[in-house]
């Protein structure tokens, strides 16, 4: 795959954009970096330079004095020098050691910041696993700015030093102008000499660009093979055990290791680059070698000044030409970088108000849905349609409703995770969506049919957060029913939710996971309070036993409660009834099931087949 052509500034500015990024996440990379680099680049320039003094004072003066100062110095300063870059080094590793995880929690942090609709896009879910996936299998993208710099910054100070030594080899020295003194001295020798060393730099970013590409499409199986391992890792072990999956998964990771086309790719890209670049250089070393030689042969320059400037040219070659392939390494990895800024700055189009949320002890809010109707992104379908409702403040409000006919949707519109697509919601007479949105999420509470807990302790998940009021959690749990069985294990509520941390947690049931995720909906406190089929895991005992504590659980919030099972509703002040996306009924329970041509009298007496005590009368 070609990179995309960028222009040089528009790059480098990419390429900073991502150190930035790095040094927001860890504050001692940058400063590391730099000093690494110079520590780096000054370690083999300066025992050649004291080579090249003690050679000349060897060839000269040989000033014994002079000499046992030069060695010493020579010899300390090597050693302080290796010694600070073994420091460095180490501190940089243990930096890098942390990328991948950081690199995560960077992702997951922003992620917060997403809208909902972003989560549910699968196009969205993909670039996510792209990026995390070529970032662990070569560290494109992210994780090449935090490796590559150092070596760049290294390479170019390099370069500097290897000029600013060779400017005096260059220079002609005057009654050398006749003959081969005049060759080497001419011009035209030199603009070659440097004309070669440019096309050998130019050579090398064809080399390496062409190897980075092919190697980065090479890997490409690998990423494969990774997210085959995710999956594998996110299976259900008894599910494994019991299927004996780890068969199917055996043999499709097989598919890989036994196509070994990418190996064989990988190897000939890297292969084919070194031998390249070593060959390049190695011409280059003989030019250079010829010319210097040329020179002390000549006695333009003394031996030592022969020792320095043979070690400062070919260095300078080195340099140049790693730095340029560095510099192509970078602008190809920057497809990647750009594709991940692309993901971290996704648009959030959804209106962001600025109005404070009215605190109120009272709880009086009201909530009015006036001619809602909504589409998914990306679909045409219409999954509500004109529907008008007000809750009544402190009610218990039901929502009922065939599979599909939109009740989880109505919620999500309530909890602004989208926005209507035509008509309004309004929090006591003003629309929802001129309100700040953290202020307005914070009016509710949900529990999601598909909720999700961790594997931490229960009071963690209870709380959602690492600070915890205990006697809160354990209040909430003993609300849901669940307080006895947590207060009756060794740890109490600080007990691990499964086993994947800690050998002494608990495989909680579904219907007591179920509970836990109810407690922390409680925990939250928030004035609205919405359970979205918060029975559907529990046996009929336990369901009973909740909804005999509804009270409990719902104290004085307004609350809304989604279920596809109508006895569970009868407590509730008022049923709405959905069907096919529209608000078809509502009213009590009694209005409502008196109603022989309405929807809920046909789902009730649908369901009584199978609750016949609960029939009605
Ligand atoms: P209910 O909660 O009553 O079972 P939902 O509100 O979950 O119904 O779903 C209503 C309709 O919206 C269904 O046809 C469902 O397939 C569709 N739907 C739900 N979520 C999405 C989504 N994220 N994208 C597209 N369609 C969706």
């Amino acid at each position: 795959m070609e990179p995309k052509k960028r222009p040089l500034v528009e790059d480098g500015k990419l390429i900073l954009k991502g150190i930035g990024v790095w040094q927001r996440i860890m504050p001692t990379y940058v400063p590391y970096l730099i000093f690494s680099s110079v520590v780096n680049c000054l370690t083999p320039y300066f025992p050649l330079y004291m080579s090249a003094e003690i050679v000349n004072e060897l060839a000269g003066a040989c000033d014994l004095d002079r000499l046992l100062i030069l060695a010493a110095v020579t010899v300390a300063g090597t050693f302080t020098l290796s010694m600070l870059s073994r420091f460095l080094s180490g501190k940089l590793e243990a930096i890098r050691s942390l990328s991948y995880t950081r690199h995560e929690a960077y992702l997951f942090d922003a992620e917060n910041t997403f809208q909902y609709g972003h989560l549910e896009n699968p196009e969205v879910a993909l670039a996510r696993t792209k990026i995390t996936s070529v970032m662990n299998a070569t560290g494109a993208g992210l994780g090449q700015v935090l490796s590559i710099p150092e070596e760049v910054l290294t390479k170019i100070l390099s370069v500097i030093v290897s000029a600013a030594l060779t400017v005096s080899l260059f220079r002609a020295v005057p009654g050398t102008d006749s003959g081969f003194f005049a060759f080497v001295n001419s011009p035209w020798v030199i603009l070659v000499l440097v004309a070669a060393i440019g096309a050998n730099a130019w050579f090398s970013v064809k080399l390496s660009t062409r190897a980075t590409g092919e190697i980065s499409d090479a890997l490409k199986d690998l990423a494969g093979m990774n997210n085959l391992m995710g999956v594998y890792m996110r299976a259900n072990g008894t599910d494994m055990h019991i299927f004996g999956l780890n068969r199917l998964f055996l043999a499709d990771y097989a598919k890989y290791l036994l196509r070994p086309k990418w190996v064989e790719k990988y190897e000939k890209a890297v292969t084919r680059k070194s031998y390249g670049i070593t060959l390049l250089n190695l011409m280059m070393k003989i030019v250079v070698f010829l010319f210097t030689a040329a020179k002390a042969w000549l006695g333009i320059i003394g031996v030592g000044n022969f020792i320095l400037y043979q070690g400062a040219v070919q260095k300078f070659v080195e340099a140049l030409s790693g730095l340029a392939a560095n510099i192509g390494e970078l602008r190809y990895n920057n497809q990647y970088l750009e594709e991940t800024f692309r993901y971290l700055e996704m648009p959030n189009d959804m209106y962001q108000g600025t109005l404070a949320v009215e605190k109120r002890d009272d709880i009086d809010y009201e909530i009015e849905f006036r001619d809602v109707s909504f589409q998914y992104p990306r679909s045409d379908e219409w999954v509500l349609r004109h529907v008008n409702m007000k809750f009544q403040i402190g009610d218990k409000l039901a929502i009922v409703g065939e599979n599909g006919s939109g009740k989880t949707t109505f919620i999500k519109l309530l909890c602004r995770l989208y926005d209507p697509t035509e008509g309004k919601i309004l929090l006591n007479g003003i629309d929802i969506t001129r309100y700040r949105y953290d202020e307005y999420m914070a009016l509710f509470s949900v529990a999601f049919q598909d909720y999700t807990l961790f594997a931490f302790s229960v009071a963690e998940n209870v709380a959602a957060s690492d600070k915890i009021d205990e006697s809160r959690v354990q209040d909430c749990l003993n609300r849901v029913g669940l307080g006895e069985k947590i207060s009756g294990l060794p740890k109490g509520i600080h007990t691990n939710i499964g086993r994947d941390y800690e050998n002494d947690g608990v495989d909680f049931s579904g219907g007591e996971q179920q509970k836990i995720a109810l407690a922390r909906a409680l925990y939250k406190d928030a004035p609205f309070m919405i359970l979205d089929e918060p029975t559907a895991a529990l046996d009929p005992i336990a369901e009973a036993e909740i909804y005999a504590r509804f009270n409990d659980i719902a104290s004085d919030k307004t609350s809304v409660f989604i279920s596809h099972r109508l006895s569970s509703c009868k407590f509730c002040d008022e049923i709405a009834v959905f069907h096919k996306g529209q608000l078809v009924q509502l009213g009590s329970h009694d209005e409502l099931v008196a109603d022989e041509n309405g929807k809920y009298y046909e789902l009730w007496n649908a369901q009584a087949q199978y609750y016949t005590e609960k029939a009605p009368a």
